[in-house]
């Protein structure tokens, strides 16, 4: 299967060609979640980019396994190895079940991406749920001489692991920087060097979540679900390993060191990070009170919104850059999102009503083709967006009677905008059932009044079709004479 699409690789720092492993297919692993917390537009950036990889690869005939992990144990405040892990804090105050603060945000995250209109991956594996697997990579660690065992727990060895392989090479840290660390390990740290990470924790008496193992009643650390999981369900070597660039160091990172002490060998092929968003500039931090979830961006109910966003308008604002640019978010970049995408939807609706004539003026031929370029250039999503609005000046021409098109364009243009706007950008052109229903009697009331003003026209009646004009207008309603009747939009 021939391709020409070219991904970043942070590892090697240059676009490359994408060839897979296996002929037609494709294995992609994307870190998913830790379910202890409302989605924040932090996780709709990865969910959204990732989404839209899946697609194109589907869309180019690849079949692909995605694979996203929910981290629902191990994951310790502060990315760190001490200190209280996630879920079980959060268990602990609101005095519930660990597996009941996952399956309460794990609920909510799903219903926030079927929002944003992000597929499901192919398979959503739990870290608790693979524990005996986890167990089984530490095994074959320690075998290599990579790992030692301290007081019940398991640590990484990383300067004896950098003495054989590269430490650092995919975030390009300076390692010796890091390991000549002479940072005093405190009496209680069971560590041999400040760098060493968890790969098995044994566990406090008051910690809730703990399992039975060879050196500890515990629980894995966090970097370990990703190399066991990514390994378990798409081999020894895969194609493509997601995330946002915030997960580059330490954990993408000790993934690599974990895989190639398990294995001999590197695991995945194509590392692919997405930039981070800010907002007004700053980072998001729960403790600068910039933290906003995606639900507070749908409802419009946190102080910093100066209202409500569509779940699309939140996924046109992130396609409308480059996943590896930064992204600001600010009222002003998000009102303008949404006119955007307004102009967009209402061009697809004018694209479906187009009539056909014997002739074209317009020229379509090249706006496929410039549209799969911009999506193999490292999937420059504004670049797509932007060729599709060239092409909705056409369709704009063609409806206001300015220009012709044959069937045969008019299909072409339904093509792409099918293709690149529904399909691969995963934008949808429908308002949600049940606003769509709400909104029908509305439309009908609008259709009625321009009804009596054709009417009005049509017996020369102008003050009425006047005053009918000017008061939908001053409701912020647009009327439209074309030769096909009259159009109404809502400004
Ligand atoms: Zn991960």
């Amino acid at each position: 299967m021939e391709n020409n699409f070219s991904i970043y690789n942070t590892l090697t720092r240059t676009k490359q060609l994408f060839k897979p492993l296996h002929e037609g297919k494709v294995g992609m692993y994307v870190c998913g979640p830790t379910v202890y917390g409302d989605g924040h537009l932090g996780h709709a950036r990865p969910a959204i980019t990732f989404d839209v990889l899946f697609r194109y690869l589907r869309h180019l005939g690849y079949k692909v396994r995605y694979v996203r992990n929910i981290t629902d144990v191990g994951h310790l405040e502060h990315d760190a190895d001490d200190g209280e892990d996630k879920i079980a804090k959060k268990a602990r105050l609101e005095q519930l079940e660990p597996m009941e603060v996952v399956q309460h945000y794990l609920t909510r995250y799903h219903k926030a991406m079927e929002a944003l209109n992000v597929l499901p991956p192919s398979i959503e594996p739990h870290a608790s749920g693979h524990i005996i697997e986890q167990i089984e990579y530490i095994k074959k660690i320690l075998e290599s001489g990579y790992a030692y065992i301290s007081d019940g727990s398991v640590y990484f060895d990383v300067p004896k692991f950098n003495r054989d392989h590269p430490y650092g090479k995919l975030s390009g840290r300076n390692v010796d920087e890091l390991l000549s660390n002479t940072r005093e390990l405190d009496g209680q740290d069971q560590k041999h060097h400040p760098a060493d990470f968890a790969l098995w924790k044994k566990a406090a008496p008051e910690h809730i979540m703990h399992w039975p193992s060879p050196w500890s009643e515990g629980f894995p650390g966090w970097h370990l679900e990703c190399s066991t999981m990514g390994e378990k369900y798409l081999g020894e070597s895969f194609d493509i390993h997601g995330g946002g660039m915030d997960l580059m160091f330490p954990h993408h990172e000790c993934e690599i060191a974990q895989s190639v002490a398990h294995n001999g060998h590197d695991t995945v092929r194509y590392w692919m990070h997405n930039n981070m968003i800010t907002i007004n500039g700053k980072k998001m931090g729960k403790s600068l009170g910039n933290f906003i979830t995606l639900d507070e961006f749908f409802n419009g109910t946190h102080p910093l919104l100066e209202q409500p966003y569509s779940p699309m308008t939140i996924r046109f604002f992130i396609l409308q850059a480059h996943y590896r640019g930064t992204v600001d978010f600010s009222n002003e970049a998000l009102k303008a999102s949404e006119k955007a995408l307004g102009r967009m939807l209402e061009g697809y609706r004018r694209l479906q009503e187009l009539t056909p004539s014997e002739s074209s003026t317009i020229d379509v031929s090249d706006i496929r083709r410039k549209c799969y370029e911009a999506m193999d250039d490292d999937m420059n999503t504004p670049m797509v967006i932007a060729n599709l609005f060239d092409a909705l000046r056409l369709v704009n021409q063609v409806k206001d009677g300015h220009a012709t098109a044959t069937q045969a364009d008019i299909d072409e243009l339904k093509t792409v905008f099918d293709t690149f706007l529904v399909d691969i950008l995963g934008v949808r052109t429908e308002m949600a059932g049940d606003s769509a229903e709400a909104l029908k009697p509305f439309e009908g009331a609008v259709e009625l009044l321009l009804d009596v003003r054709a009417k009005a026209k049509a017996s020369k009646d102008w003050a009425t079709s006047d005053l009918i004009r000017d008061r939908l207008a001053a409701l912020g309603f647009t009327v439209k004479d074309t030769k096909d009747g009259a159009e109404w939009s809502l400004s």
